[in-house]
């Protein structure tokens, strides 16, 4: 009985400790999983914010390189016409120059305006002194509009000016003589610083870049400005691969070859020329103050989780303290109640446990209207074997006899007492008369064969004498006393009628 109230205490503890652990595993989880999806959330809104700005940024691009573009374009058409009209041949070149001066100052994105002929040599130019040796016979638009007839604007690569030794963007159109055929070009230059005053207004960061690039994928200007990219072919990098797999206008988180950063590129190709912008911004840069907060949280959460854990250990401490605590209550209590109704000497039950047991018992054969049998045992010549061989072996004696006595009965409802001196009662519930007088004489035996030495008993070694009663309980609790009675007269009769022998009342 006891073990299973401990075995009930320590599942309820464990009980009560899995709960305790699955709060906190609950607990901890939900913070984590909430942390998470927060920081994921947050992540993709900046990443989106990011892609719609740097749209936004790209449009702004477009629509800069069209205005500047158109406006230069504007000038050439007008001068293609003006020159044209008259022919080549015919034009006064200082007149010319004024006039190419004048434009020049009314629109200053041009740095400088170019009338060459048909061999390359510059025929008249907004500068004061058109150096007269100079050949742009080398120069691509040069190439373009000699092998080309077509009358459309052409932009050409970014080149260093010859005039001003400045990175310059050319722009020009072809001159036709009357028959059609090649009479030169009109050029205008547009520096380059003008592209990167504008770029350079964008906030980007410093891993950021900017770029533009004909749509055939030659590089005409970029922010940061690097020289040798200038007039070089991207058209294998990531953003003209999209271009061409997505179409003209896109956003997507690339890798840069040159410096395998990975950056949120958003490019545009230009609606009325045939250029194409971009801008980056670098994936670090626009996830920094989303790390930092999410580090804080992260940080945050750990504390908490932390905390929650030591509570629970705390928690988990306490209960256990409790437990142990009334485990051992329970345990001492166990301990006093056995030690209450055991006999120390003999280890059978005490007279006080045979008294209440033996209440117990006649009320259920009261009840249930079945026979109570009790065998009453008393040592034979007791006082003598004291006598011989001294009281502390008389003990040992009686604790024998206890042993030879207590396994004989063998259903659970069966009592063994010490019920005072050397004297034994069994109480048998459930069992008439035969079934205890056999029981009686499995004892007698079993005690005989011990064969303790006793030199003054009706044998040469310890014997018992027993009286079995057995009684049907009626109403009155009288027969309570009337059992142990007809027990008592019966093993007196075994007493008168010479010891070592069983006799019924
Ligand atoms: P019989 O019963 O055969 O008539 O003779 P007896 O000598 O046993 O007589 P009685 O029952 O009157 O004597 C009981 C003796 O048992 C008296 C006492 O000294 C002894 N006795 C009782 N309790 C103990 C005990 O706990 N230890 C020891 N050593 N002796 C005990
Ligand atoms: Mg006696
Ligand atoms: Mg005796």
């Amino acid at each position: 009985m006891f073990q299973s109230l401990s075995r009930k205490l320590i599942s309820k503890r464990r009980t009560l400790i899995f709960k305790a652990v699955l709060f906190i595993v609950l607990v901890s989880n939900s913070l984590i999983v909430l942390v998470a999806w927060d920081s994921w959330q947050a992540r993709k809104n900046k990443l989106r914010e990011f892609e719609i700005s740097t749209m936004n940024m790209a449009r702004a691009l477009a629509q800069h390189a069209s205005a500047t573009i158109g406006s230069t374009d504007n000038i050439l058409a007008g001068l293609v016409e003006r020159i044209e009209e008259k022919g080549i041949n015919n034009f006064v070149p200082s007149s010319l120059h004024e006039f190419l001066v004048s434009r020049v100052a009314d629109q200053p994105i041009v740095g400088g305006l170019f009338v060459i002929d048909q061999n390359g040599h510059p025929l008249v130019t907004s500068y004061i002194d058109a150096a007269r040796g100079i050949s742009y016979e080398d120069r691509q638009y040069f190439l373009h509009h000699k092998t080309n007839n077509h009358r459309s604007l052409y932009i050409g690569p970014a080149v260093k000016s010859k005039s001003t030794n400045h990175w310059v963007l050319t722009v020009s159109r072809r001159l036709d003589h009357p028959d059609g055929k090649f009479a030169g070009l009109v050029l205008a230059t547009i520096p380059l610083d003008y592209f990167k005053n504008f770029y350079d207004s964008f906030d980007i960061s410093t891993s950021g870049a900017i770029f533009l690039a004909s749509s055939d994928g030659i590089m005409l200007t970029r922010r940061p400005f690097v020289e040798d990219v200038i007039g070089t072919s991207v058209v294998k990098g990531p953003v003209f691969t999209e271009y061409r797999n997505k179409g003209p206008v896109g956003t997507a988180m690339l890798v840069a070859a040159v410096d395998k950063t990975e950056r949120l590129y958003s490019y545009r190709l230009l609606d009325d020329y045939p250029l194409l912008v971009s801008v980056a911004i670098a994936k670090n840069d626009i996830l920094s103050g989303w790390r930092t907060q999410t580090i804080r949280h992260v940080t945050l959460c750990i504390v908490l989780i932390f905390l929650i854990t030591l509570f629970g250990i705390y928690l988990v401490v306490q209960i256990n303290q409790k437990e142990n605590t009334e485990l051992k209550l329970r345990e001492a209590k166990q301990e006093l109640e056995a030690l209450a109704s055991e006999d120390s000497l003999t280890k059978l039950a005490n007279r006080r446990k045979f008294d209440a047991t033996l209440k117990t018992e006649f009320d259920r054969a009261l009840r249930s209207k079945s026979e109570l049998s009790l065998v009453m045992i008393d040592v034979d010549r007791f006082k003598q074997y004291n006598d011989i061989y001294g009281h502390p072996a008389g003990d040992e004696c009686l604790r024998k006899i206890a042993e030879a006595i207590r396994n004989i009965p063998g259903r659970p409802a069966d009592l063994c007492a010490r019920y005072g001196g050397e004297e034994i009662a069994v109480l048998l519930p459930d069992s008439d008369l035969a079934g205890a007088i056999a029981i009686a004489h499995r004892i007698r035996a079993a005690v005989e064969e011990f064969k303790i030495p006793h030199s003054s008993n009706v044998a040469p070694y310890a014997t018992i004498s027993l009286g079995v009663a057995s009684i049907r309980p009626t109403m009155s609790q009288a027969d309570i006393k009337f059992l142990v009675k007809l027990a008592d007269q019966a093993l007196y009769k075994a007493k008168a009628e010479g010891r070592n022998r069983v006799c019924i009342a």
